[in-house]
């Protein structure tokens, strides 16, 4: 039984093995671990959802993520530097597309 407050949730045997094995390297326990993982990809999505009709991934490219700007109806360039993003369309790291970007998984564990 799962302590007051949890629930209890099954996985296959090779995503427990993986998610044990990331726990340890994060010094954590697995609850603990698999909790921050799925927080942050149901967060993501989320947010990615708001742009998802407008904004979609083209392609991951070195330190550049291309994304299609469906409202623009262009190809639009984010690129990190320094860990922080900036697109090249706007010359912005505020614009739609920095903040696209930085709700991806991909992308978060790299920025500021
Ligand atoms: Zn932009």
């Amino acid at each position: 039984m799962p302590d007051k407050g949890f629930r209890s949730v099954n996985v296959t045997q090779q995503v427990w093995e993986k998610l044990k094995s990331k726990a340890k390297q994060e010094q954590t326990s697995i609850s603990a671990y698999a909790t921050e993982v799925l927080t942050s990809f149901i967060e993501a999505d989320e947010r990615l959802s708001h742009y998802a009709p407008l904004i979609e991934v083209v392609a991951f490219e070195g330190n550049s993520v291309i994304l299609r700007d469906k409202k623009l109806a262009r190809i639009v360039e984010v690129y990190l530097h320094e860990k922080e993003l900036s697109c090249r369309h706007d010359d912005s790291m505020e614009c739609v597309h920095v903040a696209f970007c930085q709700a991806l998984p991909q992308v978060r564990r790299f920025v500021r």
